[in-house]
């Protein structure tokens, strides 16, 4: 336990803990940042990212993570590699402990993001990193020359399923529904990929395999009929959880789990409005940034630009109450 009293701490590692940990180190205020004991959140299991500003060529994910600490680091955030386990917000200072060991600190800023939402079939956990995977980029490799499947239609199951033909002979994408949720760029890419075939309208109900993947049984939701399927590799694309188990209680959450916004004051005028916050949570002192509320964007370069006006909404609420 320490009793010093810090004026912030930031919990998360990904693009906005550490975007808020650079902004508030260089405004400072020497902000502690619990990293976890897996840090950089989910660029880390990333290859290419072409979509972040800056970066011509593309950047891959883990450097661009690097990166980001490397600067918030220049600027003097302290980082602690290691998981925070329970938080106390109900009065403040607020104390969040980590390793057993306790800190507090008037500000927080929650960034602890989204992981890997699974199907939740009883043969599943046992059989993840033994063909059960969630990240094409790093598993892919493993499939060269088999056969694979990707559930789900969104974005990241098709740009899992166009990863992976650089390496398996065949990807089926397996998706519940006939239409697909992903933009139409990304699905027009996967039509004309020769590699890629689909079965729609249909669930993947069981997976076959005591020491490593053999098949997966795959119901049709027309006619309930279920079909056995012999393959190698099944990849999972059915989104993200957001990480809010130690907020429980704590925080107001939603239906989903994410971390609800309390915007606070009148945003619409100028900069007259001091008082208006937009990062804020059901708690005053406690602010969020990134996917751990937001489950409509999920980008690297939102998740950094909530992260920065999450520390400059933290750096006018410290003074304001100095
Ligand atoms: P998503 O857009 O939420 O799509 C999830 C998909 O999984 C949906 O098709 C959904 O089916 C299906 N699904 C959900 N739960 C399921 C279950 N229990 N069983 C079977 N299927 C299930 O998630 P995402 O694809 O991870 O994308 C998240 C965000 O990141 C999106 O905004 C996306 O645009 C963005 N993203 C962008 C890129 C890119 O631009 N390169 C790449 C990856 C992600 P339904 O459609 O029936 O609901």
């Amino acid at each position: 336990m320490t009793d010093e009293i810090r004026n912030v701490i930031i919990i998360g590692s990904g693009p906005a803990g550490l975007t808020a940990g650079l902004y508030l180190s260089r405004a400072n205020l020497k902000p502690l940042l619990v990293a976890g004991s897996k840090w950089g959140g989910q660029l880390m299991l990333t290859t290419e990212v072409e979509n972040y500003p800056g970066f011509i060529d593309g950047i891959q994910g883990p450097d661009l993570m690097q990166n980001i600490r490397r600067q918030a680091e220049r600027f003097g955030c302290e980082i602690i590699d290691d998981d925070a386990t329970a938080v106390d917000f109900s009065k403040a200072p607020f104390k969040v402990t980590v390793s057993g060991k306790d800190y507090f600190a008037k500000a927080v800023v929650i960034a602890t993001g989204a992981e890997t939402k699974w199907l939740g079939l009883a043969n599943e956990r046992k059989l993840i990193g033994r063909g059960i995977s969630s990240c094409a980029p790093c598993d892919a490799f493993f499939f060269k020359d088999k056969q694979v499947i990707v559930v789900g239609g969104g974005d990241s199951a098709m740009e899992e399923a166009l990863f992976l033909t650089k390496f398996a002979s065949e990807v089926t994408i397996v998706h519940r529904r006939g239409e697909f949720r992903a933009s139409k760029i990304m699905v027009d890419k996967v039509k004309k990929n020769p590699k890629i075939k689909f079965i729609l309208e249909s669930e993947v109900v069981d997976v076959m395999g005591e020491q490593k993947v053999e098949g997966v049984k795959i119901k049709s939701v027309k006619d309930q009929k279920v079909t056995d399927v012999a393959i190698d590799g099944i990849f999972v694309a059915i989104g993200h959880l957001p990480v809010t188990g130690i907020f429980k209680g704590q925080l107001e959450l939603d239906e989903k789990g994410y971390i609800v916004r309390k915007v606070k004051g009148d945003h619409s005028t100028s900069s007259e409005h001091l008082d208006a916050y937009s990062m804020t949570t059901s708690v005053d002192g406690v602010f969020v940034a990134g996917d751990v509320h937001d489950f409509h964007f999920k980008q690297a370069v939102t998740a950094a630009g909530y992260g920065c006006q999450a520390a400059l909404e933290v750096e006018r609420w410290l003074e304001m109450q100095d």
